[in-house]
């Protein structure tokens, strides 16, 4: 791929809607600057992917993103020598190409990954901002925009699924958790068009049911799932239907955790009205 090809690839245009929580936003153009790795921990669904994007975009980087399982190996990263038109061909990974053409490697749910494929990063988030790709003996030196950003979700991965204090310790650490009530109803707003009322009622149920994490409740209502039920209530879906299916059905399986939610849902919705259905809706 050429440098031309890479950043046409993956170039954030245009900007993705991002919310601020802090000062998360200055916290990580000074660690670019500073070409330090960043990691971002918290719950799944707050809004750490759509920061990095936003972050892409700001500072005009292009964003090469790996969601990281168990079963992605050094390779996947890295690359891999292909069979095409009956030659070898040695074909870079998402890692080399934005260690080559430089911009970010966000590696989401890094514990998820097996931790012989974390340690191809180490080289990468010392001084040495370097990349040895053992199959073809290349040494590269990183592009001087080249940024390593990693997230992970420290309450839902078992302790054996941390991060080593090695690779830990390579980083810079933001922490991001469910934003504030005001923060969370214009997130809500932005994202799904429903008006000030309901996006504040959706809070609320947010705030609220989030209260009952540990109470029998092992899922947490993110944002994401919040948007969601405002997305369907602004598509014209009654709102208490709305927040069953984006919310109750989704956090819980047991019938008393499913009530609570549903009382909560009920306390702060129970007499909103239905949206107008967006024009070509069917009825
Ligand atoms: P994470 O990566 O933490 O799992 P995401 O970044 O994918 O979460 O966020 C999930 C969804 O929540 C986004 O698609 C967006 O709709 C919404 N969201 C969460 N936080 C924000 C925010 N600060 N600004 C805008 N949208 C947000």
């Amino acid at each position: 791929m050429t440098p031309a090809e890479f950043v046409a690839r993956f170039r954030i245009d245009p900007a993705p809607i991002y919310v601020p929580q802090g000062d998360e936003e200055m916290v990580f153009r000074a660690a670019h600057a500073a070409r330090i790795p960043l990691s971002l921990k918290g719950p799944t669904g707050c809004g750490k992917t759509r920061f990095v994007a936003a972050m892409a975009h700001a500072l005009d980087l292009p964003l090469v993103t790996v969601s990281c399982h168990e079963d992605l190996t050094a390779a996947d990263l890295v690359g891999r020598f292909l069979f095409v038109d009956n030659q070898t061909v040695w074909h870079d990974g998402p890692l080399t190409l934005a260690v080559r053409h430089g911009g970010i490697c966000y590696l989401d749910e890094i514990v998820e990954a097996r931790k012989d494929t974390t340690v191809v990063i180490h080289s990468l988030t010392d001084d040495r901002r370097t990349l040895y790709i053992d199959a073809t003996g290349e040494v590269v030196r990183a592009h001087d925009d080249f940024m390593v950003v990693l997230s992970y979700n420290p309450g839902y991965q078992s302790i054996v699924k941390d991060l080593k204090p090695s690779t830990r310790q390579r980083f810079a650490g933001l922490d991001f958790g469910h934003p504030d009530r005001a923060t969370e109803t214009a997130i809500i707003m932005r994202e799904s068009g429903l008006d000030e009322d309901g996006a504040q009622r959706l809070a609320a149920i947010g705030a609220q049911v989030r209260a009952l994490h540990g109470y029998g409740l092992d899922d947490c209502a993110s944002t994401r799932l919040l948007v969601h039920a405002a997305r369907l209530i602004a598509s014209g879906l009654p709102p208490t239907l709305a927040c069953e299916t984006a919310l109750t059905s989704i956090l819980t399986d047991a019938a008393d955790s499913a009530r609570a939610v549903r009382d909560i849902v009920a306390l702060h919705i129970g007499d909103l009205a239905p949206a107008a259905a967006p024009a070509g809706a069917s009825p």
